[in-house]
């Protein structure tokens, strides 16, 4: 019961409207108050209780989507993000359909965000289940896409809908021209994959009039706001669909 989920919003990159909420997961510690999941990821995944956090992560997104559909709140989907691991157990796309289903939502209104280390190791497993998913209408999205494992060859073995560009690219966008350069490649390349391309990270309106004229579809990021918890992500969906704010002028 210490676990919970802040929510970070997406918008479109043109017209600055609310698209989706990714879930993002914390720990309020009894002694050591509210973690971030750098300071206790990595040891729920070498310890294996990542399964079963995680699948809490996805009933908890799913629950509070559904609410948050109950109170017109304008918000089109949550994003989830699954460890590889947890696309290794069996039943794994048979449960997520089961949560769905349990809070009356329809799987186009999950995303899923995987991370290159899926190529570590077999990956019939994985895949098989991404299939299952994508077929079912869950959307699958690449995170961190540039900082991890993958060749270039991997990416049309794998059904997914959505390239996130990692931040440590957007953070150096204006600064040096080797992040421009790579950006504008990675757009290119989900362009020429029909992939949606979503930057993570914007922190400076320089940044996101940058990302937008590149290409890239939706923005996420401390410019528009932080994580935060479910009633503070509900505040500002309805606040912006009030006042849309352009995010290019
Ligand atoms: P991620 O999926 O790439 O999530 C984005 C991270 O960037 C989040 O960190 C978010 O707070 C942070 N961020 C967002 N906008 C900005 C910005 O403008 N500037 C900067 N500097 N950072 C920004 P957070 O919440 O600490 O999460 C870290 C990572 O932990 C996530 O990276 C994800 O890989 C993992 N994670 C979080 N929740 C879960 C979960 O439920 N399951 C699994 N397996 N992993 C999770
Ligand atoms: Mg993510
Ligand atoms: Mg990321």
């Amino acid at each position: 019961g210490e676990f919970m989920l802040h929510y970070q919003p997406r918008v479109h990159a043109r017209t600055g409207a609310v698209r989706s909420a990714e879930a993002l997961l914390r720990w309020t510690h009894p002694e050591r108050g509210l973690l971030m999941p750098g300071a206790f990821i990595d040891l729920l995944e070498e310890s294996g209780l990542i399964d079963e956090v995680g699948q809490w992560a996805i009933d908890e997104a799913c629950r509070q989507l559904s609410q948050w559909q109950r109170d017109r709140v304008p918000l089109r989907g949550v994003a989830v993000n699954v460890s590889t691991r947890q696309l290794h157990l069996p039943d794994f796309a048979e449960r997520v359909l089961a949560a769905l289903a349990a809070h009356g939502l329809s799987p186009t209104a999950l995303e899923v965000e995987i991370t290159e280390s899926i190529f570590v190791g077999d990956t019939t497993i994985p895949i098989a289940t991404l299939n299952r998913l994508r077929d079912a209408g869950v959307r699958i999205a690449l995170d961190d896409f540039g900082t991890g494992y993958s060749s270039l060859s991997y990416l049309h073995k794998l059904p997914i809908g959505i390239l996130k560009v990692d931040r440590s690219f957007v953070a150096d966008l204006g600064q040096r021209d080797s992040a421009l350069a790579l950006t504008r490649s990675i757009v290119a390349l989900a362009r020429a994959l029909r992939l949606q391309v979503v930057a993570e990270g914007v922190e400076s309106r320089q940044q996101a009039e940058l990302l937008e004229e590149l290409g890239c579809d939706e923005l996420q990021g401390y410019l528009f706001e932080r994580p935060l918890p479910a009633t503070g992500l509900a505040d500002f969906a309805v606040r912006r669909a009030e006042a849309p704010e352009a995010v290019t002028r």
